[in-house]
């Protein structure tokens, strides 16, 4: 396998099941980010989730709508989506995952098994 396509191929699954939840290829590199349980990490896309409900939380960048984010095979929380930012400088987050680094954990499994799965 070369270089490449070794990192393609490098997810994240979920610490406690090992369902494979996000591929390394959709983290947004722009930086660590703060979550709940301490470092987070924000992605594009996530698979083999399920949703809470849409709330509110203030962070240190202003008010944000989320929604809490789940393993669909054990029920962990896992992270949260942005659904809405108070703030211009922040849009860049809707949509996204910001994902618990300490509740997963990179493993590596191709990108087909995961699309799989969904
Ligand atoms: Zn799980």
């Amino acid at each position: 396998m070369d270089p490449i396509s070794a990192i393609a191929s490098q997810v994240w699954a979920c610490k406690t099941c090992d369902n494979p939840l996000l591929r390394d290829m959709d983290r947004i590199a722009y930086q660590n980010f703060r979550a709940v349980h301490g470092k987070g990490f924000l992605f594009h896309n996530a698979f083999n989730v399920d949703f809470g409900k849409t709330y509110e939380r203030q962070m240190t960048t202003g008010w944000h709508s989320i929604r809490d984010v789940y393993c669909n095979r054990c029920n962990a929380y896992v992270g949260w989506q942005y659904e809405k930012a108070e703030h211009e400088t922040q849009s860049y987050k809707v949509g996204k995952f910001l994902m618990e680094a300490e509740l997963l954990r990179q493993a590596s499994g191709a990108i087909e098994k995961l699309q799989a799965r969904l």
